[in-house]
C-alpha cells in the first residue's frame, strides 16, 4: 500500500516537471486536479475532503497558521483523492501527526503528502547537516514547505546524518522514527519516558528550552542489545505544551 502511495506521488511530481523543493506548489497541482481549497472553521477538524466522481473540495482548518502545515494538510487530503474510493474524509490532527498509526488511508495519505513535498533525493541532495537537530530540521520544513513533524520523520528516515526522532505524549512514548546508521535501533513504544532524558523535565512542569544537552544513553535505549553503559549522546526537544507532547532528537556526540 505505502509502494502505492509512493508511486502516486512521484507520477504527479514527474507530470508537472519539479525538481527543486522552491517548485513546488501543491495549491497549483491540486487546482489543476480538479480540487478546490478552501480555507473555513472545520469544527474540530484539521482538515477534510469532499470527492465527486474526479473532482473534489479540501477544506483546512482556517485556525492553522503555519504555511507549512496547511500544504502538508492539502498534501494529506489530496492523497485521499488519488488513493481512496470513498467520497469523503473528515480528518483530525492524531489522523495527520501519528504517521505510524494502523489506520490504513489515513496512513497512506501521509505517505502520499510526505512523497510528493518530500522525495528521498530531494532530502538527500539538499538538506545539510547544521551541526544541530533542530536548526537542520527548522531549516529544511521551510525550505520545503512543511511541517517540522514531518520533516523530522522524513530526515530520520532519509536524511544523510542518523539520528533518532522520538514522539512521546503524557510522559509516554507513542512512536519513534530511527535511522538505518544509528548505533540503537530500539525503543518500546508505549514506554515511560525515562529520567535520564531532557523529554522527562517537560513532564515533570519544567521549561526544558530547545538546546542541545549531553545524555546518557540509559535515557532511551536501556533496552537496546547494542546498549553500553556511560556512552553518552546529544539530546534535543521540541515540547508542544497544548498536546502535552515532545518531539525528541538524539544523535551521537
Ligand atoms: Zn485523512
Amino acid at each position: 500500500m505505502s509502494a502505492r502511495a509512493k508511486v502516486n506521488a512521484r507520477e504527479l511530481l514527474e507530470k508537472y516537471s519539479i525538481k527543486h523543493p522552491k517548485e513546488m506548489n501543491i495549491r497549483g497541482i491540486a487546482n489543476e486536479e480538479n480540487l478546490m481549497i478552501k480555507e473555513e472553521d472545520t469544527k474540530g477538524h484539521i482538515g477534510r475532503i469532499f470527492i465527486e466522481g474526479d473532482a473534489g473540495i479540501i477544506t483546512i482548518d482556517s485556525k492553522i497558521k503555519e504555511e507549512g502545515r496547511k500544504n502538508f494538510t492539502i498534501g494529506h487530503e489530496f492523497g485521499h483523492f488519488r488513493l481512496a474510493k470513498e467520497r469523503e474524509f473528515y480528518c483530525n490532527n492524531s489522523d495527520i501527526m501519528n504517521f505510524w498509526q494502523h489506520k490504513n488511508h489515513e496512513q497512506e495519505s501521509n505517505i502520499f503528502a510526505a512523497e510528493l513535498l518530500m522525495p528521498e533525493e530531494w532530502i538527500k541532495q539538499y538538506v545539510k547537516w547544521k551541526g544541530e537537530a533542530l536548526e537542520t530540521l527548522e531549516e529544511a520544513a521551510v525550505m520545503f514547505g512543511t511541517t517540522l513533524s514531518s520533516m523530522s520523520l522524513r530526515y530520520a528516515e532519509c536524511g544523510k546524518f542518523p539520528m533518532a526522532v522520538i514522539f512521546s505524549q503524557d510522559g509516554r512514548v507513542k512512536w519513534t522514527k530511527i535511522s538505518e546508521d544509528f548505533p540503537h535501533q530500539w525503543i518500546e513504544n508505549g514506554q515511560k519516558v525515562n529520567d535520564y532524558s531532557k523529554a522527562s523535565e517537560f513532564y515533570k512542569g519544567k521549561d526544558i528550552g530547545k538546546e542541545k544537552d549531553d545524555i546518557l544513553a540509559d535515557a532511551w535505549f536501556a533496552k537496546d542489545r547494542n546498549f553500553e553503559k556511560g556512552k553518552y549522546f546529544n539530546e534535543q526537544n521540541v515540547a508542544m505544551k497544548r498536546l502535552n507532547a515532545v518531539i525528541t532528537y538524539v544523535w551521537e556526540l
